[in-house]
């Protein structure tokens, strides 16, 4: 407003909707400032008599606003020291920020080394990522450093609570928004069980957010307390039942007080709101937080509490979004985080340019990092700004001229390789013609006796011979913390390991424990998908079939492919259990519109019975699955007339089972359909979609004409067996693409395979079958060399685990 004052062009813009919006704003401020008797001290004249002639501005050229009070200063007898013209200096240039950071600290390390005391040194660092890898080295080496830079309250844990309190009253109570607030480590919430057991019960029945559409209603829909009361009534055996009235008076509780502290029209509401929710769900006993926490999240209360005074001293003041405006400011006020330990003060550029240490570093100083501009009237645009002649005030040469004086030894450096990509040194050193280019083979010599850089050199030797450890050389001399670093490494993954199931079988023992899991009266079971699931991974097969170890869900989609084909597959069910017993085959002549109608009534009843009774999805979502499901099986009945009219339905995904008696083996799946007609069976199995496979999906051979895996897997040959050795005669199989709309024989008439083909992928498949009960039998669940990887990578020691090599 100063700025504007003083500056008759603004005002003056020559743009008359604009002139008359600055003056506007200009006189608005300005009576709203004199009604309140309010004063902005930058926008006063300061009284500079008691200086009397005693006070000196040192660097002028680096303080932003020295223009505006200049002649006010001079005509004061202040004493301007311009320091900024005489400064120089020069800048290491090195390969890449690692390179740099490392000679740094092995610098820094010597200095230390000498009996410097560690307050004569001070390191200023140009950005936060070489910080950042200043820092993690420093500690590796065991070199205290104290960062002092400060940042927004709000980038703080707990400095966030008031935007995750917004942010699940404006996503409608999203479970992510949820999730953020409920399992936020920074606070220590009461009932710390309740809220996650509230989250997990969110993922599993699909809370994805409150709607105004939801499954039979146009009205708003709360879905986490209406799932809350209908699955604890629908699924009273369940063991989360038993915690839904917990759970349930806990949500709406929680959304109560949320929807106080957003809502509040002013500051008092706001502070009493805020006060009754912690009090209400957070543990605040002091012995509890983390001290640092604590300090923050006092600060963002005494914010709080700042504007509740102002708003008060105003009285004629309305804010219209308290909880706005406090989280505005919490992303403006700077906090510096108290530091309790001693080290060697780092600082952010430009906060130490007067320092006078012994010994300054100020590294990371690319061309970028070292620009320090300011433009005045920012609120303007580029043209308005060049229209009234408004320059732009560049100080990066004379922060780095200052800099240049800043120690009595001070060492600038750059790297042309950093974490943000390529950087150039700053023009100031390019064109004074002073910077030293760093080479590698230089560095080597020169940290010969740096423990860090000692260390890699060993590891590069020991790597280059093949982790024979005898020809990498003797171990240099190590810090402490390297050879804890070393002892950690041996315990762990250079030891020996103990028994490994992904490269070693079981012992017989611990084989029989495990394939009697897999067994009914001592035959062991096998099923189409296990049996996919051995042929592609052992290990993976020991994970989930053997020792039912599943994969936690933790990502919450609108819609989810498993609810949503078995849906689909249960209104085919439907359609054919009601033709079925009605006692007639498939023929399309005649019937089309009827078996539409039939269609129809078996959507409804189905989504009907998973409204009631099933974890049916995100109401919008559920709404579309059922628009879509409706239009893509209207095309069924003339895909099956264009194959199977005439034919009945028999099998409707019912349990079939044989015994391999002599391997004690029992073959079981269940198939989506079996139709029977005068000359014998065909088998359907439903997909979501499926597109036409060649022939080589299903019949690959090797250099002898044995025939390999199927690439698609066994599931069809396996139905077939199924089926023929329940006395059935299979003279098709095919797969029924629901959003396609269409069938895709595999073997028959129609089919990709030959009657020859479909023998021998049942000869396969049989064969496969004892293999892998015989196999498991002997506790062999090994990984295969190659995998693609699968959702058990964490837990897989074949290719995902760092080991010694050999071992
Ligand atoms: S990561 Fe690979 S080897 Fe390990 S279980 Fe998964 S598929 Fe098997």
């Amino acid at each position: 407003m100063r700025k504007i004052e003083t500056s008759e062009a603004v005002l003056d813009s020559g743009e008359a909707a604009l002139s008359a919006d600055y003056f506007k704003l200009y006189h608005d401020y300005l009576r709203f400032m004199r009604a309140n008797g309010l004063f902005e001290p930058s926008w006063e004249l300061p009284d500079l008599k008691a200086f009397d002639g005693s006070c000196y501005i040192i660097c002028p050229e680096i303080i932003e606003d020295f223009g505006e009070y200049e002649a006010l200063l001079k005509a004061a007898g202040c004493r301007i020291v311009n320091q900024a013209e005489i400064g120089a200096g020069m800048i290491k240039l090195y390969e890449n920020s690692v390179i740099e950071t490392d000679t740094v600290l092995s610098e820094i390390a010597s200095l230390l080394a000498e009996g410097t005391a560690h307050t004569g040194i001070a390191v200023t660092v140009a950005d936060d990522k070489t910080a950042e890898l200043l820092l993690s080295k420093a500690r590796l080496r065991g070199i205290p450093l104290n960062y002092r830079s400060g940042s927004p309250l709000s980038d703080y844990p707990a400095g966030r609570l008031p935007e995750l309190i917004r942010a699940c009253r404006s996503s409608g109570f999203s479970i992510a928004s949820m999730k953020n607030l409920l399992l936020y480590r920074a606070f220590i919430w009461k009932d710390a069980e309740t809220a996650a057991a509230l989250i997990r019960f969110g993922i599993e029945y699909r809370c994805l957010k409150n709607t105004s559409v939801g499954p039979k209603t146009t009205s708003s829909e709360d879905v986490w307390a209406s799932r809350l009361k209908s699955i604890a009534i629908n699924d009273s055996q369940r063991p989360e039942a038993c915690r839904r009235e917990a759970m349930l008076k806990f949500y709406k509780k929680l959304k109560s007080g949320i929807e106080k502290i957003t809502g509040a029209s002013s500051f008092e509401a706001l502070s009493r709101e805020f006060q009754i929710f912690i009090s209400t769900f957070l543990n605040t006993e002091t012995e509890h937080w983390n001290a640092e926490c604590e300090q923050v999240f006092q600060r963002t209360r005494e914010v709080l509490s700042s504007l509740r005074e102002t708003v008060k001293r105003l009285e004629n003041v309305l804010v219209s979004d308290p909880l706005g405006l406090w989280i505005e400011l919490l992303n403006e006020k700077i906090y510096v985080q108290q530091q309790a330990e001693e080290g060697i003060a780092v600082f952010p550029y430009r906060v130490s340019a007067l320092i006078n240490p012994s010994h300054h570093f100020i590294i990371g100083l690319s061309h970028d990092a070292a620009a320090v501009a300011s433009k005045a009237f920012s609120f303007l645009t580029d043209q308005q700004r060049k229209d009234i002649g408004a320059a732009e005030l560049n100080m990066t040469d004379d922060f780095i001229r200052i800099f240049a004086l800043s120690g009595d030894d001070v060492r600038f450096s750059c790297s042309t390789d950093t974490a943000d990509g390529a950087a150039l040194p700053p023009g100031f050193f390019i064109s004074s013609g002073t910077i030293s280019r760093i080479k590698s083979a230089a560095m080597e010599d020169g940290f010969f006796t740096d423990p860090i850089q000692s260390e890699n050199r060993w590891w590069d030797r020991a790597c280059r011979a093949g982790f024979r450890l005898e020809e990498a050389g003797e171990l240099p001399i190590l810090s402490l913390s390297q050879l804890e670093g070393f002892a950690y490494a041996s315990a762990a993954f250079m030891s020996e390991k103990g028994f490994d199931a992904v490269k070693q079988s079981f012992p017989a023992d611990a084989a029989g424990q495990l394939a009697s899991e897999l067994s009914d009266d001592g035959f062991f079971r096998v099923s189409a998908t296990a049996l996919n699931r051995w042929t592609e991974c052992r290990f993976n097969m020991l994970l989930t079939d053997v020792l039912n170890i599943r994969e936690n869900e933790y990502i919450l989609r609108a819609e989810d492919p498993w609810t949503a084909g078995s849906v689909m597959h249960d209104i085919l069910l439907d359609f054919f259990t009601e033709l079925k017993s009605s006692g007639t085959s498939f023929r399309l002549a005649g019937n089309t519109d009827n078996y539409r109608k039939m269609i129809a009534a078996s959507t409804d009843r189905v989504f009907t019975e998973w409204e009631k009774w099933r974890n049916y999805f995100y109401g919008p979502a559920w709404e579309s699955l059922k628009r879509r499901s409706l239009q893509d099986l209207q095309l069924f009945p003339s895909a099956e007339a264009e194959y199977f009219d005439g034919l009945s339905p028999e099998i409707l995904e019912q349990w079939l089972e044989f015994n391999m008696e002599e391997f004690r083996i029992r073959v079981l799946g269940k198939i989506d359909r079996i139709s029977t007609g005068t000359d014998g069976a065909v088998i359907v199995d439903y997909k979501k979609s499926w597109k036409k496979q060649t022939r080589a999906k299903f019949i690959e051979e090797d250099e002898q004409g044995g025939l390999l895996p199927p690439k698609i897997g066994y599931q069809l040959p396996f139905y077939i067996l199924l089926a023929r050795e329940n006395g059935m005669k299979v003279n098709a199989a095919a797969y029924y693409s629901i959003s396609g709309g269409a069938h895709f024989p595999v073997s028959g008439g129609f089919g990709v395979l030959s009657d020859e083909d479909a023998d021998r992928l049942c000869e396969l498949t049989l064969s496969e079958i004892s293999r892998m009960a015989e196999e498991s039998r002997k506790g062999n669940f090994t990984a295969p060399e190659r995998c693609g990887g699968c959702g058990f990578r964490t837990v897989c020691r074949k290719r995902f685990n760092v080991r010694w090599i050999n071992r």
